[in-house]
């Protein structure tokens, strides 16, 4: 513990007052005294209308006054309605965390600060990482509580159209466009559209599945979710309070329509885009839609939101000899169940999650499966050893603060976070993983140790969160052979390298997708995919790429992720939109 409860507070007012009357001069050398050399600066929209975080006082003090000279931040203070500063324990390091509130000439904003003593300065306390996030822009709030639609147009209006005739006729789109179309209505799509709903964007959402909640309804039979239900509520509307730990498939895809309705959102099923092209002069999209009669309607609206999530185009691997199997080949994304592969013989190629998800649910229909492993993979028991990221979100704070502090992390605290939850995660599951590699099964734990999450952010996959396969294959019920041993695909299945044949009657390529810039490439054309690079990973930033935010190409805007992403993320991304329709961004 760095101070006492009651000198924590103390120590962040009288940082928030030095650092506002530092900021304001601007006095450079008074700011520096405020900072560590080793600090971070993330801001979320509030001063640099971007998602950037910057590392190390030399250059926080070059850019921290001038952005600030530009949105004139003033009115640093305490937010009494939230979590009270508190000592913590953040990657490994102790400090005071503080949560504050702050105005800009165009918005609202709030923030974190973490302080921890400077020895070489008196023990002085300086910061550590300041989050600097727009919450809301002023004149244009979100639609809540007292702010909440007066219904006057229909409210006992006994002549005129009720609030049903009056949804109908919006989601209709008989006579106009929506200014954002959403493509995609899984988890990112609802969560966007439910943002802008709330800042007054005609939104209309379009999604291929011929109903709301299909792109998890049509997932496998014993599909929960894989982390717990107070993580992932989408934003505004919380799973109710009876809810099990880990939510069904089904009962979410439910939910996803209950949230449709009770938001409001205007969402068109079994609905394809087909693609858009992008008008300079005219600021506005083209885009064809094709709906499941076959009819198409073209529609121009200012954004589009790719909100189709990561399984766009199944990636799958160039086997010349696969052509020899006489048997049934299968992408994951086709794969539906094991009940027809009752007593036959399965090759599961790729051992991510979909890998052993299928060869799971075959082996549990009776199928003889054997997993087939391309390369090393990260194991992790989804309980407890993968809930151990989510800690922030048991300590009882509300929802909104553990979002804000997930949100104030720098990328390199997050790596070093997450090498110390990996290496705790490998210590609880030593003993499935050293039944694994008695099996032969290829162990890793990400790049430098940093685990799932970074396996997750950077390419998509590469883990397992084991629901119980990894313990078939270490008791020998699910058979497990390495890539490199085949030789080749034959009639009869695969042919070993030590001569033997393993049958197959099916093989299943769970050989993961595409990155979204493949996808764009076929929707926007290739000089838009090559102008946004790749999407999602973090190259050499600090930020996912192209997520949440501006991209190279006015009006197209990606959203993607975890539940958790998705509420976080849906309100800046929302916000800049905003600001799009309001002229503050370009
Ligand atoms: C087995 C499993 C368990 C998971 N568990 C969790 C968990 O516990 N917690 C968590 O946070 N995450 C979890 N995830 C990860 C992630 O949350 C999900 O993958 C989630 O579905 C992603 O949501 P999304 O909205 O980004 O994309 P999706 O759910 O994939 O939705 C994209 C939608 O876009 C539509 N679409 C795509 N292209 C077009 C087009 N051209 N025209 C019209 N519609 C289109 C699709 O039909 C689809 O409905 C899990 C994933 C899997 C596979």
């Amino acid at each position: 513990m760095l101070a006492r409860t009651d000198t924590v507070a103390t120590i962040a007012e009288r940082w928030l007052a030095q650092f506002e009357a530092a900021l304001a001069g601007p006095d450079r050398p008074r700011l520096a005294t405020l900072f560590h050399a080793d600090s971070h600066w993330r801001d979320v929209l509030a001063l640099t209308w971007r998602i950037n975080t910057v590392d190390g006082s030399d250059a926080i003090l070059r850019e921290l006054p001038t952005h600030a000279g530009r949105a004139c931040p003033i009115g640093f203070k305490l937010d009494p309605h939230r979590t009270a500063p508190r000592n913590v324990r953040r990657a490994g390091t102790d400090a005071i965390e503080a949560i504050f509130t702050f105005d800009t000439a165009q918005g609202r904003g709030s923030g974190i600060v973490r302080l921890t003593p400077d020895a070489d300065d008196g023990n002085a306390f300086k910061a550590w990482t300041l989050l600097t996030a727009l919450d809301e822009i002023k004149g244009h709030e979100e639609r809540l509580g007292r702010a909440q639609p007066q219904a006057k147009a229909y409210s006992r209006d006994f002549r005129g159209p009720n609030w049903l005739d009056l949804r109908k006729a919006a989601a209709e789109y008989d006579d106009r466009d929506p200014a954002v179309l959403v493509v995609g209505g899984g988890q990112a799509g609802l969560s966007i559209a439910a943002r802008l709903a709330q800042l007054g964007i005609d939104t209309l959402i379009v999604d291929r599945e011929a109903r709301v909640g299909d792109n998890w309804r049509k997932r496998y039979h014993a599909l929960v979710l894989h982390n717990q239900v107070h993580v992932n509520h989408l934003p505004y509307m919380h799973f109710p309070p009876n809810w099990p730990t880990y939510i069904p498939k089904d009962k979410l895809a439910a939910w996803f329509e209950a949230y449709v309705e009770s938001m409001e959102l205007n969402y068109w099923t079994a609905t394809e885009f087909e693609g858009g092209r992008y008008d300079e002069n005219a600021k506005r999209w083209s885009v064809v839609l094709r709906r499941s009669d076959g009819t198409t309607r073209q529609m121009q609206p200012r954004h589009v939101v790719m909100a189709t999530g990561a399984s766009g185009i199944p990636s799958v691997p160039d086997i010349p000899s696969l052509r020899n199997f006489g048997g049934k080949v299968l992408h994951a994304s086709q794969y539906e169940d094991g009940e027809a592969w009752k007593g036959r013989n399965a090759l599961v190629i790729g051992s991510g999650n979909s890998g052993h998800d299928i060869a799971q649910d075959l082996h549990s229909a009776g199928a003889k499966v054997t997993l087939v492993q391309r390369g090393s993979t990260m194991i992790v028991n989804v309980e407890p050893s993968a809930q151990l990221q989510y800690a922030l979100y048991d300590e009882g704070l509300p929802l909104e603060d553990c979002d804000l502090i997930t949100t104030s992390m720098p990328l390199s605290l997050v790596r070093k976070n997450h090498i110390a939850l990996t290496e705790t995660a490998r210590t609880m599951d030593k003993d499935l993983l050293a039944g694994l590699e008695r099996r032969g099964f290829k162990l890793d734990f990400g790049e430098d140790g940093t685990g799932w999450q970074f396996k997750y952010l950077t390419r998509g996959g590469g883990y397992y969160f084991n629901v119980g396969c990894s313990d078939l294959i270490v008791k020998g019920e699910i058979g497990l052979v390495q890539f490199s041993d085949i030789a080749s695909f034959v009639e009869a299945g695969a042919r070993m390298r030590s001569g033997e044949t393993l049958p197959a009657d099916l093989i299943v390529l769970a050989t993961g997708y595409k990155g979204q810039e493949h996808l764009i490439g076929k929707l926007f054309g290739g000089d838009v995919a090559a102008r946004l690079g790749p999407i999602w990973g973090f190259g050499d930033g600090q930020e996912l790429r192209n997520m949440f935010t501006q991209t190279a190409q006015p009006g197209l805007w990606f959203i993607a992720g975890s539940f958790a992403q998705c509420r976080i993320y849906s309100k800046y991304l929302g916000l800049q939109i905003k600001a799009c329709e309001l002229g503050l961004l370009r």
